[in-house]
């Protein structure tokens, strides 16, 4: 298309940064509609694997990824005491790394820096209102009053997305897995050099993974209660509890963990959107549309895929609904693959019944799982 468009973007998390970053560098009016106050994030870190780094490429923010986080090349697989099983060498995208651990309020002030510099407006403690759609444009009010008319609106709000509540109503409802991860931030140990994968028994599982050159996060999953939470006084102290058969360096990061209130719980839920993921001139993009199970690290990588290949689409579209189209139809199987995959190593790892359909997508694992998704999105 070649006329600029206004585009309204519903979150300003990770995906909706890109996106805004990817359109305001075409030309395009954008606006993003965040409900917190700031630019922050959970205090812990996330992994962008190689084809999130290629999306930073893209935007133009690769160098400043790299410098703020810590790259790697290969998987390290232990026992729980910490005696190496196997170093599996990662695929790359280019010359960047295999992969990045990065601090999560670093890479939202990276997209937060990026996004403004390409003229994008965000605007923080809002959201909307009130959203009328005529087929044409829609006519959007926020929470702080003020009102604009759209040729497009995002939904990139995350698993929770209000959004999808307002075009579906509560049928495609976050589904709790009955698990759920545990992550704290820790020195990091000079050998972590890359992901550590500590395998306890068959349903325990601890991953190190370095964030910066001083830093790295632990991270665990459990069966967990729907309504359980961690004790506010006590939740290291949980932590350690169910990590209590691991020896090596899960154990030694497991000693820096003293602040009750550095444990970060979240209960692991997926979204599938069984309907077109846009109605009219709203879409939603991301863990709004698709939010899977964090086994393969690569939830926030299709939420910044979405992102450039939804900007790529209205480039390359006439119009609004031929570009929606043609983008969801590029971006679902890819999305659904990761969801059911991360899904069935969630079921393998924590001894859950397998389907034969999952069966048949485990035979690809984790570390073949990175040679399909090195490939162009
Ligand atoms: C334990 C765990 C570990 C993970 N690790 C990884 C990993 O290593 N690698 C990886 O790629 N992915 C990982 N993920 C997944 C990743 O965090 C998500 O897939 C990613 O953040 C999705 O991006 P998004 O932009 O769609 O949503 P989000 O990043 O969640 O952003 C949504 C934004 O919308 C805002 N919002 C919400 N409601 C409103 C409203 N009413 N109005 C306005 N704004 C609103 C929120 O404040 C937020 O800023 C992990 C997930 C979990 C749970």
């Amino acid at each position: 298309m070649a006329t600029p468009l206004r585009v309204l973007i519903h979150g300003g998390g990770i995906g909706g940064l890109t996106l805004a970053t990817a359109l305001a560098r075409c030309g395009h009016r954008v606006r993003v509609a965040e409900l917190r106050g700031e630019l922050d994030a959970l205090g812990v870190g996330i992994i962008q694997p190689s084809n999130a780094l290629h999306v930073m490429r893209e935007i133009g923010v690769l160098d400043a990824c790299l410098t703020a986080g810590f790259g790697w090349d290969t998987l390290t697989i232990c026992d729980p005491v910490g005696n190496t099983l196997a170093k599996i060498p990662q695929p790359r995208m280019d010359e960047a790394p295999a992969s990045l651990g990065i601090p999560r309020p670093a890479l939202a002030a990276v997209l937060g820096a990026a996004a403004t510099a390409a003229g994008a407006e965000l605007t923080f403690g809002t959201t909307v209102t009130e959203l009328a759609d005529d087929g044409d444009g829609v006519d959007v009010t926020l929470a702080d009053g003020s009102t604009g008319r759209w040729d497009l609106v995002v939904g990139f709000d995350g698993i929770g997305s209000p959004l999808r509540k307002r075009l579906y109503g509560g049928r495609f409802a976050p589904e709790y897995t009955g698990f759920a991860n545990w992550r704290v931030t820790v020195p990091r140990q000079p050998e972590v050099q890359g992901v550590l994968m500590s395998t306890g028994d068959r349903t325990a599982k601890a991953l190190l993974t370095p964030i910066t050159e001083e830093l790295m996060y632990l991270g665990a999953v459990f069966a967990e209660a729907e309504d359980f939470r961690p004790d506010p006084e006590r939740a290291h102290e949980q932590l350690a509890e169910r990590l209590a058969a691991f020896g090596g360096p899960v154990a030694e990061a497991l000693t820096e963990v003293t602040d009750p209130a550095a444990v970060v719980y979240s209960r692991i839920s997926q979204v599938t959107v069984e309907e077109p993921w846009h109605v009219g001139r709203v879409v939603l993009a991301g863990d709004a549309a698709h939010a899977s199970t964090p086994h393969l690290a690569q939830g926030a990588a299709m939420a910044v895929e979405d992102a450039l290949v939804l900007a790529r689409s209205l480039e390359e579209e006439e119009n609004v609904p031929a570009a929606l189209a043609a983008w969801e139809a590029r971006r679902r199987p890819r999305a659904m693959w990761v969801q059911n995959l991360s899904r069935a190593v969630l079921k393998q790892e924590t001894g859950t019944p397998t389907t034969p359909e999952e069966d048949e997508l485990l035979k690809i694992g984790i570390p073949g799982a990175a040679h399909v998704l090195v490939q162009p999105y």
